[in-house]
């Protein structure tokens, strides 16, 4: 997790439907370019030549695995595990899903060729482990005495940690040809499902960029892009919400496959720290998960912990850095699903290239290891020296053989347990609160609300629809609520997604500064989606329920006379966006009316256009006869830039993800483009994502990047945006990229959020409580009161100690600004985590501001947080929908 490791931190969806992810072809499948040879046959032949015609990574690649400065590219990996798995009996090569850009994750499954033989009998019986409610305690016994523990390990989530995805073949090789009798013993006990990179997409850029670069000045630079299409470090963030397909991918796979009860992924970190991190892990946990879990990952994580300083690897710490609070870890969403979650981390060298750390460098600091120095957590610290990628490759190895042989000697109990915490999970379900969570079918924003049933339904979480109405808790619902009942085996990660949050704030000592969490505090989906979902806290009944297979949005209807002369379309939440541009591609020429509706003139074009917006997006169309209603605005076509520096920057890539997802044609804008001038020609609005002004600004120094990619915004750069706005564009900055507009129109605002110093306000990531001006076109579509993401975010006071906006001189002379939404004025935390209320108490949120003949629009928090707030996705497209004058 490099990127975070100092705490800093295309597929459409059809709107009628949520199609999940195509299935992995399963494990019998072998990929088309493979032989025409059976499996069976395969096999067959394989079993007597055995191991010598297994090629060695050396030979294959041409250099050993970690070799400085040598890197094995995506499709060479792929092709070697195809091979081994032609020529191995212990081998099996299996799809496990696209990734987004066309790649494959593939898995191979390494056993005993007696288990290869019967990988489906495994599977299956695996299966039956995974839920208690058709399989008896005896049973489970019964099967978890002869049956074979699944151990899945994931390499290089964050491709820039790349030796993990080296490591994977020299691991590939000796598995499949090893006499060692320890290993065979495991692989006796063990199926391995190896997965050498969890972001092929990602590896294939970090290696490209590589190795353009390797014996230039800039060897081991950074990328300027992010290390995946859309969202760089964030893919690892991405594990709930399944937005990425590598993720929903990955949680077939799993949910629905392989159920695998202990699950590594291995990350590299920075290089001034500790060797090498393994579990036990830092507190906070989430206390939702079944205590085996701890205890499991502990104890692994002392057997890899051992066998690194078995084999001479010094610098490994525990119990230190890393938390595991946050769900959304591609390590941490299987919690819920009983699976035991591994994290490794290991220093990292300059991609491929070595690097040399003096002792003085050396330095501790986090989490669990305030100085370096020996401690228990870490008796052998590094001394310091020479650090290359094959010290990555042997760390990684270590550990791996450590986890493996350490799986397989406690073969038996990590079954029994597997089984025991979904047994757990259902009794704790069918015995306490909360009984269910009930999503009750009339909901402010559809669209949102099939997403949230859609990513339940990915991972694997058992909905049912009520077929009559019924009560719960003194309540009743209608018929067409969904119910998620607690008495499964995944219950507790559909509660860890549903229910609020309480930050379980740690001090070092009582009065100290907290302890930042290595991620977010809060992530409440009913928030921050806006999707209403009741928790029912006592027992009820509830007859006619039916399986809920697919998440869909409920058709809503056309109402009013047959030929009508204009329709009124209710665009509420962000399938009103949809709807919004799908009218415009249809030049239906819609219009805003002042309640935020949304009327189109009838036209055999506009009459099609509706009908599909009733039924596939469910909002309610009234056709009417007579003249329009007063007051409208036009809706035009927007032409958007959305400004892409050459720091990566994953805020933009999540916006440019999102744009796309809800159908918004936009151009990326780069430095030389703002430099250029002449935006107002070219664009309706500029959205400027969250990032420091000051690398807005500056961007990459000279020296760090190639030429081309050094340097930012510049004056010129604010020069032309000030134009932009002067002449009519509108400016959208989102979070912190609203101090940079803020400066650039001098608009007479200040940042209380940021002003306040860390002991008097702290929000790490926690959604708060956000009310809107319905009147105001940018919040039309939304209810009065929503949710929004706050993680380090603005929050704004018209500033007493300039001059009112009338009397300031600049281009903030015609300034007006408008509060569109404010944080409350009391109970601003909804979920998660807030220290400090009345600095941001009642203040502004969300604000234009009137300059020259345009307008900013500053947004102060992340209104698409990684594709997740879908509560404020609307405030960004309002900002769209209005800015084409
Ligand atoms: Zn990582």
């Amino acid at each position: 997790m490099v990127g975070n490791e100092t705490h800093e931190g295309h597929q459409r969806h059809s709107t009628d439907e949520f199609p999940r992810t195509p299935r992995a072809t399963g494990h019998v499948a072998y990929f088309s370019w493979f032989s025409s040879l059976s499996c069976v046959s395969w096999m067959l032949l394989s079993a007597s030549l055995a191991s010598a015609q297994v090629p060695s990574p050396e030979t294959f690649f041409g250099f050993p695995m970690g070799a400085d400065t040598e890197l094995a590219s995506w499709p060479r990996i792929r092709e070697y595990f195809e091979q081994v798995a032609r020529l191995s009996d212990r081998v099996e090569l299996v799809d496990a899903g696209p990734t987004t850009d066309g790649n494959r994750l593939i898995a191979a499954i390494v056993s005993a060729p007696e288990n290869i033989a019967r990988l489906e009998a495994i599977r299956a019986a695996n299966a039956r482990l995974a839920d208690p409610r058709t399989l008896g305690e005896d049973d489970a016994k019964s099967i978890a005495a002869a049956h074979k523990v699944v151990l899945a390990i994931g390499a290089s989530i964050h491709a820039s940690e790349i030796g993990a995805t080296q490591a994977a073949n020299e691991l590939l090789y000796t598995l499949a040809t090893t006499d060692d009798p320890v290993l065979l013993a495991s692989l006796r006990d063990v199926v391995l499902i190896l997965l050498p990179s969890l972001n092929p997409d990602g590896h294939v850029l970090v290696v490209d960029w590589y190795t353009r670069h390797k014996g230039t000045p800039f060897e081991g630079s950074p990328m300027p892009w992010l290390y995946h299409k859309y969202v760089g470090h964030d893919i690892n963030r991405d594990a709930f919400m399944m937005n990425m397909n590598e993720n929903r991918s990955i949680a077939h796979f799993f949910y629905e496959q392989w159920h695998p009860q202990v699950f590594l992924t291995m990350h590299q970190m920075g290089t001034r720290g500790p060797r090498f991190f393994v579990p036990p892990n830092y507190d906070p946990i989430d206390p939702n998960y079944d205590p085996l879990i701890w205890r499991t990952a502990g104890f692994l994580g002392h057997a890899m912990a051992l066998r690194l300083e078995q084999d001479g690897r010094s610098g490994v710490v525990q119990s230190a850095m890393y938390d595991y609070y946050w769900p959304g870890y591609e390590d941490s969403a299987p919690l819920g699903h009983n699976t035991v979650c591994l994290l490794t981390e290991v220093a990292s060298a300059r991609v491929a290239s070595p690097i040399t750390v003096s002792p003085a460098e050396l330095q501790g600091g986090s989490r669990g290891l305030p100085e370096y120095r020996a401690q228990i957590n870490f008796p052998n610290p590094w001394p310091g020296g020479l650090w290359r990628l094959r010290d990555v490759v042997d760390y990684d190895l270590s550990a791996a053989y450590g986890l493996l042989t350490s799986v397989a000697r406690y073969r038996a109990e990590i079954v029994e347990n597997f089984y025991t915490m979904g047994r757990r999970a259902v009794e704790r379900g069918r015995t306490g609160g909360p009984f269910a969570f009930l999503i009750p079918p009339a909901q402010h924003d559809p669209h949102a609300a099939g997403r949230l049933e859609a990513l339940l339904l990915d991972g694997s979480v058992e909905l049912h629809r009520a077929s009559q109405p019924f009560t719960a808790d003194g309540h009743t619902y209608p018929s067409g609520t969904d119910v998620v009942l607690m008495a499964q085996p995944f219950a507790r990660y559909a509660k860890t997604l549903l229910e609020r949050l309480d930050y379980p704030v740690r001090r070092a000592a009582p009065g100290a500064p907290a302890e930042r969490p290595y991620d977010v505090a809060g992530w409440t989906l009913p928030y921050q989606m806006g999707v209403e979902v009741v928790t029912v806290q006592k027992p009820f009944d509830v007859d006619a329920l039916a399986p809920l297979e697919k998440a869909t949005i409920v058709p809503a209807q056309i109402t009013g006379p047959s030929r009508p002369t204009h329709y009124v379309v209710d665009a509420r939440g962000n399938g009103g966006s949809i709807a919004i541009n799908r009218l415009l591609a249809a030049n239906a020429r819609p219009a805003f009316t002042r309640d935020g509706h949304v009327v189109v003139p009838f036209s055999k074009t506009s009459a099609e256009a509706v009908a599909r917006i009733a039924s596939e997006l469910g909002l309610g169309v009234t056709a009417a006869r007579g003249r329009m209603p007063d007051g409208t605005v036009p809706i035009r076509r927007a032409r958007v830039g959305l400004y892409k520096p050459w720091v990566e920057n994953i805020d933009e890539g999540w916006t440019r993800w999102l744009l796309e997802q809800y159908e918004f044609p936009f151009k990326n804008v780069s430095d030389a483009d703002v430099r250029g001038g002449e935006l107002r020609a070219q664009f309706d609005v500029i959205i400027l994502p969250d990032a420091p002004p000051e690398r807005l600004l500056s961007g990459h120094p000279p020296g760090v990047v190639p030429e081309q990619y050094t340097g930012g915004l510049g004056e010129e750069g604010v020069t032309s945006l000030r134009q932009f706005v002067e002449t009519g564009g509108t400016l959208v900055a989102l979070d912190s990229a609203g101090a940079l507009v803020a400066n650039i129109l001098d608009l007479p605002v200040r940042d209380v959020a940021q002003a306040a110093g860390p002991t008097e306000f702290f929000c790490p990531g926690s959604i708060v409580g956000l009310e809107l001006d319905p009147s105001n076109p940018l919040a039309f579509g939304m209810p009065a009161r929503t949710a929004a993401f706050f993680s380090y975010s603005a929050a704004y006071e018209l500033s007493p100690a300039l001059p009112t906006p009338e009397g300031h001189g600049g281009p903030a002379q015609q300034a007006t600004i408008e509060i569109v939404g404010r944080y409350p004025a009391r109970d601003v935390l909804m979920s998660g985590w807030l220290e400090g209320e009345r600095v941001i108490a009642g203040r502004g949120a969300v604000l234009t501001a009137r300059a020259g003949l345009g307008r900013a629009v500053l947004i102060g928090f992340r209104a698409q947080h990684r594709g997740q707030s879908h509560a404020t996705f609307r405030l960004l497209f309002n900002a769209i929908h209005t800015s084409a004058r």
